[in-house]
């Protein structure tokens, strides 16, 4: 069996946008960084030190609208999320993303802008196996009618469920496991989503002041003022799996496990990691192999023959 190489870009490549919630006007430069390194932010615009946050749910802090690392010194970057989704989605280990700004741009809402911008730059296996964490035991993180749940699977899936009294929205519930293509064709092209009530009440607040229907689908009551409409029938419920799946690329690593969301969001799914890494008895480290790959497709072929 082939052990799991770690990979980086092959050349750094940038792009520019605006920030969701700071409207600020940013540049990302993602460049290759050496195995074992991990993702890490860099903020150019700052002089001096403590410039560098680590792609950790360790730096993330206290956000419910979008994820964001903080220094522990007032340096933060927010928005980190669609782009830790296409890391994620084309994993990628190893980079160093060079911002002038303190917010990702949006783009257009969603991680595709991300993913075209990592395959233009190319995917460079390197001399290092990949480490993964495999969950052991069941974890839950809850609040109210909100959860969120690691538990252990062949390989890796996510399932996610959202109830919205909106009509556009109502209840969507989707169930993905997750090969080489999934994040690309599934998931990357879901766009972030908001209520126009919402949207009026966060720029009363500050917030969302570079969004529009550019790069978000706006809900007012059960109508989607967007005129090109939806790119998926549910990508409401998509783009909650892409927040997830960058929310959990924050622990370091990719996952071997089922994650479960009910309409949980980036607090939560930061909780999840926090209650995850407390718990010894509830995950290990393990380096994959392409063979493990094929025999947990087996093994839930199997399970679905049997089920
Ligand atoms: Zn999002």
């Amino acid at each position: 069996m082939n052990i799991v190489q770690q990979h980086t870009i092959r050349n750094p490549i940038h792009c520019r946008g605006v920030g969701l919630h700071s409207g600020v006007k940013a540049s990302i430069v993602l460049r290759p960084a050496a195995p074992d390194s991990g993702i890490l932010f860099r903020r150019t615009d700052i002089v001096g030190g403590g410039a560098e946050i680590a792609a950790s749910w360790r730096n993330a802090i206290e956000s419910s609208l979008c994820t964001t690392l903080s220094n522990g010194e007032g340096l933060t970057i927010g928005t980190v999320e669609h782009l830790m989704a296409a890391l994620a989605g084309a994993e990628i280990d190893n980079v160093v993303v060079e911002l002038d700004g303190p917010e990702v741009p949006i783009m257009d809402g969603s991680a595709a802008p991300f993913v075209f911008l990592i395959e233009c730059a190319g995917v460079a296996e390197q001399d290092a196996p990949r480490r993964a964490i495999r969950i052991l035991e069941t974890v839950t993180i809850g609040d109210g009618d909100k959860s969120a749940c690691l538990m252990p699977d062949a390989g890796f899936s996510m399932s996610f469920e959202i109830d919205f009294a909106s009509r556009a929205v109502s209840q969507q519930d989707l169930s993905i496991v997750f090969d080489s293509e999934t994040f690309k064709t599934e998931i990357s092209r879901a766009r972030t989503f908001g209520f126009l009530h919402e949207v009026d009440q966060m720029r009363a607040a500050g917030l969302a002041r570079g969004g529009s229907l550019d790069n978000a689908v706006v809900v007012s009551g059960d109508t989607i003022l967007n005129e090109g409409g939806l790119r998926y029938a549910d990508e409401f419920v998509r783009h909650k799996l892409l927040d997830s799946l960058g929310d959990l690329y924050l622990a370091g690593a990719p996952m071997i496990g089922h994650f479960r969301g009910l309409r949980s969001g980036h607090l939560l799914n930061r909780k999840l990691l926090e209650a995850l890494f407390a718990a010894p008895d509830a995950w290990c480290y393990t380096t994959q192999s392409r063979g493990e790959a094929i025999d947990a497709l087996i093994w839930r072929e199997r399970h679905r023959a049997s089920a």
